[in-house]
Formats: C-alpha cells, structure tokens, sequence
C-alpha cells in the first residue's frame, strides 16, 4: 500500500515506483487512484504492477493525491472486482480506500451494512466479489453527513473494525492513514520535498526518495493536505506487531518499530546455529528470504556459507501463489542446484519457514540428485501450527504440516538427514521486540484479537 499527497508532482508514477518496490506483499491486482481536489480517478487490474500500468494509464491519472495497492487475496475472490483502491460514495463526496491486513469482525460489520442501507454484501461474498475492504467502503458510505467530511466517518467507522487493517485513504481533498490499535501491518509516514508519502515498508519510501518520518502509531488516524499532517487517535495503542513480518514478508531492507528486518533474520541464524549445531561443509540458504539466517548460521557455526541455489527472481513467492497446482509447478521453476558448489557436500539448508512442506520436500530431493551427501534442513521459525487471521494466507490447519506431526515426522517427510527449528524464544529475542508488543499466533496459537471462527483454532491433536 502505498500514498501520497504531494502537489506538483506526478503522483501516480510516484506511487507506481511505490508500489513496484512493494510487489512482494502481493501480486495478484493492483491498483492506483488519484484526485485532483476535485474528482478522483481509479486504475485496476488483475496482474503485478508492471503489467497493469503502461505510460498511457498512469499518464491518464493525473492530480497531486494517489492511493495505491498491490494485492493478495485473503478474503474475497481474485475477481478483478475486488482489486483495490476501491471507490464508493460518501455523504460529502468520494472515498477511494487501499486495505493491507484482514478484519476479523467482516460478518459483524456486513450486518451493520445491512441495517443501515438492506443491502446484503454476504451474498456477494460467496460469489467471490467482495472484501473486507468494500465492507469498510460501504461503512463510511453510509455515515450520515457532517461538517467534518470524511474525518468524521472514518473516526466513527475506525473504532468498530476488529483485526489488522493498515488503510490508505482519500477524499477529493486530503490522504489519510490509520493504523489498527495492535498495528499487526507496518506503515511508516515519509517527507518528499514537496510533499508526503505513507507506505507499507520504509523501503517503499527509500524508492520514491522519500525521507522516513515515523510509524504510523498503533490506533492512530493522520489527515494530510495543505495544512500539512494532522493526527488523532481513535483508539488506545495495544501494539502486536506480526513476527512474520520480520521472518519472511517485509523486505530485508526495511525497518519495523525501529528494528531492521535484515537485522532480525542474522540473528535469528545465529540463534538457530546455536540451538541446532550440526557437523557439516557449507551452508546455503533457500534464495531469497533465507539468505540472511543463513549467513548468521555461517558466522555462528562457523561453517563456510555458500549460494548452492540459483532463483529465478521473475517467479512468485510460493505460498502466496493460490492455487496447489500453481504452488507446486512454482517450486519447479524458481529454484535451481548448482551442481559443482554443492556435489559430495554435507549441506546445512536454510530457510525462513515451513508451511505446507512442498518447497522443502522438492528442494531436498533436487540436492540428493545434484550430489549433495547429507541434507541437514534449518529453519529460522518454529513450526507453523495456527492459521493466520490477520492478512497472511496460511490456509487452514489441515493445510500446515506441522499440524499433526512431530518434527521427526516432518524430517522424514522431507527426506532430510536432519530437521531443526528455532525455538519461539529464540526467535523474539531475534527481533530485539518486547516479546508482549508482537503477535506470534501462527506459532504459539494465542491470538491478539479474537476472530469470527474459532473452529479453525480449536486444537485438533
Ligand atoms: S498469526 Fe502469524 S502471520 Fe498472522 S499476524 Fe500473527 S504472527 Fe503474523
């Protein structure tokens, strides 16, 4: 997610560059919209940011005020319908909003959507077409109108939203920013010379050079125009930030709650090293996201750290692709041996997590055929063993391999020679958070904010 307010400028290629930086977060829409203070514009598609826009689209959207988003489904269908900003009416003018997270109270909210106006958004639900995110659309909509405009509904709206919703909105005339009182999403407020800019990820910012300001606070609303940045709050600050943020989602080159994401995944290998050593050559990290824990596995064992794996960087994240088969031919496709670092070697592997199992199981099997002697797997998180309620698609329990199965089963699932995670102490004290300000629910099964299904959590062993 991605905004700015910033007259002069050419606010939708500024966003765009936003939200190319901020691909990773999702890559099946996205979406840019822009107001000129007096009407506002939307763009959206299905499909990553550089196949969405062209010269002639972002050259259509002109203004000094743009929202943009890139998406991943975690409720609602893939429908292009459901591609973000979305627009509705408001009782003073238009609302185009970007959502990054997931509610936990959308049936609850969908209800009050129906007192107010009859409509009933569950049915659009089932045929795949609407979101949390329209329903929070729908709510300001229907907010009866007041001198105080789209303040005033998002301040009576913000209060009655349960979960992670990280919002990037606007009027005609101003963006906002909220933040949910846990502030399970990051979002970070930036200075342009001739303007503002709130994103995701600080990275975002760096892309666009935008100076990094502050965090947009846990329960906090910020109004930018003219008159510059003004914030209120419209709830007490609860903070519980998403450890996985720091495992694997944000990129390594951000910082969230002042800790670089780089940081925290050295450390996590260096704590992973210490808590399952193991005799062995080289060390290699799965490419990407496990290349930090593995050089920090490298300076703590001591072992040599290698790059054993080429990736093909135009394939998408695993296990944010949607569909099983989608999944699996990814696998495939994005990771390669390199047969003369890694042949007659004992290979430490290390990767960020364990999910559903199926890159470990193709990747163990890959090196066995390139020659590697033993396949000792390391993983810088514990096990996954709770779904994610709060914007990551981790599907259900009956989905996650550590549902179920012990570490020894997981090994010998894998056909690795050893499996070792990292312990869910040693991974907080990896981030250098307070353990109590982080949400670690996928991995310790408390959840920070009660949601809708609590069959999905019920403990099933
Ligand atoms: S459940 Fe896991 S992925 Fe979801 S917000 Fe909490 S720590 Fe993050």
């Amino acid at each position: 997610m991605f905004g700015v307010w910033a007259p002069g400028e050419e606010v939708s290629r500024l966003t765009y560059f936003g939200l190319y930086a901020l691909q990773h977060r999702g890559q099946e829409a996205a979406g840019i919209a822009t107001s000129d203070g007096e009407k506002i514009l939307v763009y959206k598609d299905t499909g990553l940011v550089s196949q969405v826009f062209d010269d002639q689209a972002l050259s259509s959207l002109t203004g000094h005020i743009a929202v943009g988003h890139t998406r991943y489904a975690t409720q609602g269908g893939r429908a292009w319908q459901n591609a973000q900003p979305t627009l509705g009416p408001t009782a003073t003018g238009t609302v185009a909003l970007a959502h990054n997270g997931n509610l936990t109270n959308t049936r609850e909210l969908m209800r009050l959507v129906h007192d107010r106006t009859g409509e009933d958004l569950s049915a659009d639900l089932g045929k795949g077409s609407s979101t949390d995110t329209s329903v929070i659309t729908h709510l300001i909509g229907t907010e009866p109108p007041s001198d105080g405009g789209l303040r005033d509904a998002a301040m009576a709206v913000l209060p009655r939203l349960r979960g992670a919703f990280s919002l990037s909105f606007m009027s005609e005339t101003t963006l906002y920013a909220a933040r949910d009182p846990q502030g399970i999403r990051p979002l970070v407020l930036g200075r342009l010379d001739s303007g503002w800019a709130v994103a995701s990820e600080t990275a975002a910012l760096d892309i666009v050079g935008a100076t990094f300001v502050r965090e947009v606070n846990p329960g906090e609303l910020l109004m930018i125009d003219e008159d510059g940045v003004r914030s209120e709050r419209f709830a007490e600050a609860n903070p519980k930030g998403c450890i996985f943020e720091y495992v694997y989602l944000a990129r390594p080159d951000t910082t969230i709650a002042g800790r670089p994401v780089n940081a925290s995944r050295t450390e996590m290998g260096r704590v992973l090293a210490r808590e399952h050593p193991v005799d062995a050559d080289l060390v290699i990290p799965t490419p990407e996201s496990g290349t930090p824990a593995a050089i920090g596995y490298a300076q703590a064992s001591g072992i040599p750290f290698g790059q054993g794996l080429v990736k093909n960087a135009y394939v998408g994240r695993t296990f944010i692709q949607p569909t099983q088969t989608i999944r699996q031919l990814g696998i495939r496709l994005k990771l390669n041996p390199m047969r003369e670092v890694i042949a007659g070697k004992r290979l430490v592997v290390v990767d960020d997590s364990i999910v559903r199992g199926n890159t470990q199981r193709a990747l163990v099997r890959m090196l066995r055929e390139a020659g590697a002697k033993e396949v000792h797997v390391r993983i810088s998180s514990p096990p996954v063993q709770w779904p994610c309620f709060y914007g990551i698609d981790f599907a259900t329990r009956a989905e996650l391999i550590a549902n179920g199965m012990s570490v020894e089963e997981i090994r010998e699932s894998l056909n690795a020679d050893s499996l070792g995670y990292i312990s869910l102490d040693g991974m907080v004290e990896a981030t250098a958070i307070d353990s109590d300000r982080l949400c670690t629910a996928c991995f310790s099964g408390t959840y920070p904010v009660p949601h809708e299904i609590p069959e999905l959590t019920e403990v099933s062993r």
